[in-house]
C-alpha cells in the first residue's frame, strides 16, 4: 500500500489494492489457479525462500485474494492483511499464531457463539484457557488478568443485546500488561470503527457479513501491523484455511459498495429502532444509535453510527416472539446477518439455543427477544411486515 496516497476511505474502498494484469482489465481480475510458474530454477528458489516478491501457490498466495486483503487493510487503516476462508478460521490462526499451550485467554462473553465453543471445546484441549467477563465492566477484565494471560478479544458491539466494549480503555488495561487486543470487527466494519485507531492490536472480520454484504461467499480476514500479522500469515501458509480466489473476487467487488451499504442499512436500522421504541406491543429495544441505549455516549464516541443490527423484546414471551417472525412476509427468517435483504432471528431458540436457560437469562437474552438484521429495504415495507406479527400481541 505504500504508493497509495491519502486517499479517503470512499476512495479506497473503490480503488486500493487493484493489481492490471498484462491485459489492462478495468475491473479486478479473477485468477483461478492454484500454483504458479517460474521463469528458471534459480527464480523458483528465490520465490521459496521469499527473497524475491511473487506468487508461488495458492494455499498462500494469490493475485486475487491479495487484492482483497490490500483493499481491507486500507479501509481499516492497518499495516497488512491476512485473508482466510471464513471468520472462524480467521480468529482460530489468530490464537495459533500468537499462543500456546497454558496461555490465557480473557474474552467477553457475549462472543459469536462459534467463538465461544471454540475457546471452550476447542482450544481448551491444547491447553488455552479463556475466562469470559461482561462486555461492558472494565474492571471485570482487569480482575480476570493472570500472569499467562496473553490476549483480550472482544466484539463490540455484541450479538444480539448490541452491549458497547471500550475498546481504548481495555486497550490501556491490556497493555500495561503486554497483552494483546483482538477486536472483532464484523458488526461496524471500518466505516463505522476503526479499532486499530483506537487501540487495538489487530482486527479480525467474518467477510461473509457485511463485507460481502450480498450472502454470497464465506470468508475472514486479521488485519493489523506486519510484525503481527506475520505470524497469522505464517499460520496460514502452513495449516491452510486459504480464502479460494473466487471469494476473493467476490469481496473486492462487495467492499465497493461496502460504504454506501453500511450507511443507508444503518440509517434504516435507526429509524426502525425509533419505530419499534414508540411501538406499544414492544418492551425493550437494543439499538446503540437510540439515546435510551445505556451506553450511548459510549457507541457515539467509538462508532460513526449506530449500524444495522436491531434487538427488541416483544410485551410476552416465546409464542409472542414467534408469532412475529411467523407473520412476516418479506424478513427472511435466518441467522445470517449484513446482507442486503432483512432478517429476522429468534435468538433464544437458535444461534443461542445451546446454552443453558440459566445462562442465557444470564446473558440478559430473554424468550420474547428478538434480532433484526436491518437491510436496504424501504423501512415503511419492513414496519408494516413486523406490525401484522406485533399487531396479534
Ligand atoms: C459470523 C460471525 C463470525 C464467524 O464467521 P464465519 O464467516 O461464519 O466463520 C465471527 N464473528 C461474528 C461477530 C460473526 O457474526
Amino acid at each position: 500500500m505504500a504508493d497509495l496516497p491519502d486517499y479517503r476511505p470512499e476512495t479506497l474502498a473503490v480503488r486500493a489494492g487493484q493489481e492490471r494484469s498484462q491485459f489492462n482489465e478495468h475491473s479486478e481480475a479473477l485468477y483461478l489457479t492454484s500454483s504458479f510458474v517460474f521463469d528458471n530454477a534459480a527464480q523458483a528458489a528465490r520465490r521459496f525462500s521469499g527473497e524475491e516478491e511473487g506468487n508461488v501457490y495458492s494455499r498462500f498466495s494469490n493475485p486475487t485474494v491479495t487484492m482483497f486483503e490490500e483493499r481491507l487493510a486500507a479501509l481499516e487503516g492497518a499495516e497488512d492483511c491476512v485473508a482466510f476462508a471464513s471468520g472462524m478460521a480467521a480468529i482460530m490462526a489468530t490464537v495459533m499464531a500468537h499462543l500456546k499451550a497454558g496461555d490465557h485467554i480473557v474474552a467477553s462473553s457475549g462472543l459469536f457463539g462459534a467463538t465461544v465453543q471454540l475457546c471452550n471445546n476447542i482450544l481448551s484441549r491444547t491447553g488455552i484457557t479463556t475466562t469470559f467477563v461482561s462486555q461492558t465492566d472494565p474492571a471485570a477484565w482487569e480482575a480476570a488478568i493472570r500472569p499467562e494471560t496473553r490476549l483480550f478479544f472482544l466484539e463490540t458491539p455484541s450479538n444480539p443485546l448490541t452491549e458497547i466494549a471500550d475498546i481504548g480503555l481495555l486497550a490501556q488495561i491490556a497493555h500495561r500488561r503486554d497483552i494483546l487486543v483482538a477486536v472483532d470487527n464484523c458488526f461496524c466494519t471500518p466505516i463505522l470503527q476503526r479499532p486499530l485507531e483506537l487501540g487495538a492490536d489487530l482486527v479480525v472480520h467474518s467477510a461473509t457479513k457485511y463485507l460481502d454484504g450480498q450472502g454470497r461467499v464465506l470468508g475472514g480476514a486479521v488485519c493489523g501491523p506486519r510484525k503481527l500479522t506475520e505470524e497469522v500469515f505464517k499460520f496460514l501458509r502452513t495449516a491452510g484455511p486459504t480464502l479460494s480466489a473466487f471469494n476473493a473476487w467476490v469481496l473486492v467487488k462487495g467492499l465497493e459498495t461496502l460504504r454506501i451499504r453500511i450507511e443507508a442499512q444503518s440509517a434504516n436500522a435507526a429509524r426502525l429502532a425509533a419505530w419499534l421504541e414508540a411501538h406499544p406491543k414492544v418492551a425493550r429495544v437494543f439499538y446503540p444509535g437510540l439515546p435510551s441505549h445505556p451506553q450511548y455516549e459510549l457507541a457515539r464516541r467509538q462508532q460513526k453510527s449506530g449500524g444495522g443490527i436491531v434487538s427488541f423484546e416483544v410485551k410476552g414471551s416465546r409464542d409472542q416472539a414467534w408469532q412475529v417472525v411467523d407473520s412476516c412476509r418479506l424478513l427472511s427468517i435466518t441467522a445470517n446477518l449484513g446482507d442486503v435483504k432483512t432478517t429476522i432471528t429468534h435468538p433464544a431458540s437458535t444461534t443461542h439455543g445451546r446454552i443453558s436457560p440459566e445462562a442465557r437469562a444470564a446473558a440478559g437474552i430473554g424468550d420474547g427477544l428478538l434480532r433484526i438484521a436491518v437491510g436496504l429495504e424501504a423501512v415503511e415495507d419492513l414496519s408494516a411486515d413486523l406490525e401484522r406479527g406485533l399487531s396479534l400481541i
